[in-house]
């Protein structure tokens, strides 16, 4: 969606590009298209007044690292300060999301800010174009992330990285502005880089030319946008040279984010076949590669990506357009491993979906493309935001209980992160859409993107009015106007998306089980149309006149979708569709735990009702259902289940979310915070539990990895600080107990390590002190159980751990366990 930016009006005179090759098609620029569209005006409207004034708010560390690199430059003192070595980035993103606005709309305080922060990027860069403060102020340094100097670590600095945002950026601001102040910035950068890697710079690697890719790609499809924008082929040709020696001059040989395939290091790009590592390096790689192949007229570049696609689609992609299924290194897993509750799912990477498969139907003229990105858009990346525009989502998963703490150590959106990529992703992104809804060459135009809108496009010298009236996404009726200024014929190629048809996204992963007797139909001033596919596109060659309408009829009842066999995680069970959304169940509209629910087999959905609900901060759709749910004492009810569009879910309170159903009842669960069965404890109390934790989670069997409690769900006491507390857990029944071991948690928050902590038994109804063995402690060590043995054989029925916190401070514990003599 971004290269959408690059296809705005080129620029007079010198700076033209001399473009010898380029997608077939071109995309009509965003800013040129009316959005009308009661979905997506609104969206518009929340960028400006909220997410980008608060976007702005919240990367203002990276404006003061950027500052502290200023001062040192001009000599003078610099504050102590640590922000993370790609902060920048974060702001960068911001101020290109900034500068689409202004395309769409001046704005003359949002200028205004550009122009500062322009000022202050401007100073912060050395004469030589080296723009990183990290290594400048020398503040902030993780030296074992960034090297001790510059480019001495490329693989994970993100040196490369930050600058191709300030690229991304820079171009924005030219375009909405005419100010070219950045775009200097931009150039002289990218000529030093061009020097220290492909040429020599006797300042850096002992004057030999570095010739080594990014660790996290950005910059080859930012060069790309500079030479779009300045016409000068260094860049086009630094891009190239960034792809080709990726994989080959260095390939990193550790594990985690040190191993090949993390940052697609393991093979020469042109003979990758699968999508492996971090999944936002990934998709950024494949949306630069489809640019440079087009560009350079190397077909060998399309040839990898439609390999590359094609295994993401049969084998690593969620059916919310999510990629990177695996916590850790944030990227693919093996094929097929679709985690539901514990994806991982970045939504940069979805952003990176998107960007890719438009690149692809830009390439191939073939529909399929769009159908991936519009399903990636309109549920993983509209998931990652409030309506409200304000709280944000790292990790979009599919299935959650209300306390398992996904998002960053919450179980809901946050209103910002330290890593801060996917919220600032949404600042850019969003504004774009219009640009997404049609693409044209000189006789063909191509409808992509539904959604009421207006604009003029040029036809072979002809203008062409179009009005789309519709509702879509949330309705499947479309009409549009289409009235050349005369008489002129050309084809227009309507989209048919892959969800009317048998499955709802293309590929092998997902089908659906359900026949459905609404079909398509398409006619022009009232006479049918057919709408056999090419590419997926329904063809229509006539001469076009003045008020001539199309009428296009998409419907959209609640399919039901089976997945892959081979994926686990989803055996037996469905998720729920309606045309471009997939549906999820949420607790507050179905009495609180969505995974007691289960779909017995039909055939298909009868008896579905449409609604609108209407909230605070928006509207959405609903579907109501029937479905079975699993009863308390163990039976089965007929129940209704409310379904909201998964991009909805989480802005009405933290709860339970489903997404894949189960088939029968055997996999429905009553009630997901009760103690599994198999556990040591019967029953598990305590003084006090924060509301968005569970204190079962210390008897649940998941074994935390690390004290900050991150991945594990957990007990704490949160918000009561400074309160002693206590757990006590009973056994099944009287055990001889051998030790104790208490995994603690502590974060950057409020919960921390207690200042002290001892153990109570409880025998025949009676608490009694825990005689501590000789040499044990209490202790409260990170990362592991701090385990404590009676002085002598003991028999209990139940533990108590009675605990005091450290000073303004709340207390949490992951893990309980006990071991118990034969
Ligand atoms: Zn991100």
């Amino acid at each position: 969606m971004l290269l959408i930016a690059w296809f705005q009006s080129p620029l007079s005179g010198e700076g033209k590009p001399n473009q010898s090759a380029d997608y077939p098609l071109q995309p009509v620029p965003f800013n040129k298209v009316e959005m009308k569209s009661d979905f997506w005006r609104p969206r518009l409207v929340t960028q400006r007044e909220t997410l980008v004034p608060w976007a702005f708010e919240r990367t203002q560390p990276g404006v003061e690292h950027l500052k502290a690199a200023r001062d040192y430059l001009a000599g003078k003192k610099t504050e102590e300060h640590r922000p993370h070595r790609f902060i920048d980035s974060d702001l960068y993103k911001v101020m290109e999301g900034a500068a689409y606005l202004l395309q769409l709309e001046r704005d003359p305080v949002l200028e205004k800010t550009l122009d500062e922060l322009a000022d202050i990027i401007t100073a912060a860069q050395h004469k030589n174009g080296y723009l990183y403060p990290s290594h400048t102020t020398g503040f902030g340094k993780a030296k074992d992330m960034m090297g001790d100097t510059p480019y001495t670590f490329v693989v994970h600095s993100h040196e490369l990285y930050n600058v191709g945002h300030l690229y991304e950026a820079a171009v924005a601001y030219y375009q909405a502005t005419g100010k070219d102040q950045l775009l200097q910035v931009a150039e002289k950068s990218a000529q030093h880089i061009n020097n220290v890697f492909f040429k020599g710079d006797p300042k850096y690697n002992d004057g030999k030319p570095i010739q080594q890719a990014p660790g996290h790609q950005e910059l080859e499809l930012a060069l790309v946008k500079l030479y779009r924008v300045t016409g000068k082929k260094l860049y086009l040709d630094m891009a190239r040279k960034f792809l080709e020696v990726r994989g080959i001059t260095y390939v990193p040989d550790g594990e985690g984010v040190m191993a090949p395939t993390y940052a697609q290091q393991h093979k020469p790009v042109l003979e990758q076949s699968e999508a492996v590592g971090h999944a936002v390096r990934a998709t950024y790689l494949y949306s630069a590669m489809a640019d440079v192949g087009t560009l350079t007229g190397e077909p060998a570049y399309g040839k990898a990506l439609d390999r590359i696609w094609g295994n993401i689609t049969d084998t690593r992609m969620h059916i919310t357009g999510g990629l990177g299924a695996v916590h850790g290194i944030e990227g693919f897993g093996p094929q097929y491993e679709l985690p539901n509750a514990h994806a991982f799912n970045e939504t940069c990477a979805a952003v990176g979906n998107v960007l890719f498969n438009y690149r692809m139907f830009l390439l191939h003229k073939d529909a399929k493309y769009l159908d991936v990105a519009e399903v990636a858009l309109l549920n993983n990346v509209l998931a990652a935001v409030n309506l409200e525009g304000n709280r944000f989502f790292y990790v979009n998963p599919l299935d959650a209980d209300g306390k398992y703490p996904f998002n960053h150590g919450v179980a809901e959106r946050a209103p910002w992160f330290g890593t801060a990529c996917c919220p600032s992703n949404l600042a850019r992104v969003i504004p774009q859409v219009p640009g997404m809804t049609f693409a044209h060459d000189d006789d063909n135009l191509y409808v992509t993107f539904y959604s009421e809108f207006g604009t003029t496009v040029n036809i072979d010298g002809v203008n062409v009015s179009l009005e789309q009236k519709t509702a879509y996404p949330n309705d499947g009726e479309i009409s549009i106007a289409v009235s050349p200024e005369k008489t002129a014929e050309f084809q227009i190629h309507l989209r048919i998306p892959t969800w009317t048809q048998d499955r709802f996204v293309p590929g092998d992963l997902y089908a659906y089980t359900d026949a459905s007797s609404n079909t398509v139909t398409l006619t022009v001033n009232g006479d049918p149309m057919k709408t056999e596919l090419e590419k997926g596109f329904a063809t229509i060659q006539r001469e076009w006149r003045a008020g001539d309408r199309i009428l296009l009829h998409l419907p959209m009842p609640l399919r039901i979708n089976e997945c892959h066999d081979s994926v686990e995680a989803n055996r037996n069970r469905v998720a729920l569709t309606r045309g471009p959304f997939v549906m999820c169940a949420e607790g507050i509209d179905n009495g609180g735990v969505t995974q007691r629910y289960f779909l017995p087999q039909t055939s298909e959905t009868t008896n579905v009702q449409v609604s609108t609900k209407a909230i605070e901060t928006g509207s959405f759709i609903q579907v109501t259902a029937p479905a079975s749910r699993a009863t308390k004492d163990g039976g089965t009810e007929e129940a209704n289940i409310v379904l909201t569009p998964y991009y909805a879910w989480n802005n009405r309170g933290v709860g339970s979310m489903t997404v894949w159903l189960p088939r029968d009842k055997e996999l429905a669960v009553y009630d997901p915070h009760a103690l599994p069965k198999e556990s040591i404890f019967s029953k598990i109390k305590a003084s006090h539990t924060s509301p968005i934790d569970t204190v079962s989670a210390i008897g649940d069997g998941q074994e935390p990895k690390w004290s900050t409690g991150n991945k594990v769900p957990r007990w704490t006491s949160r918000p009561q600080k400074d309160k002693p507390q206590q757990v006590e857990a009973r056994f099944h029944e009287t055990k001889k107990m051998r030790n104790v071991g208490v995994y603690w948690m502590q974060d950057r928050e409020d919960v921390r390590f207690p200042k002290e902590w001892s153990l109570e038994v409880e025998k025949d109804g009676k608490w009694e002190p825990f005689k501590l063995y000789t040499t044990d402690r209490y202790d409260t060590r990170a990362n592991q159980y701090n385990v404590v043995h009676p002085a002598a054989p003991l028999e209990c029925d139940a533990i108590r751990i009675l605990m005091t916190p450290q000073k303004d401070a709340c207390m949490g514990i992951l893990e309980v366990q006990v071991a118990f003599e034969e």
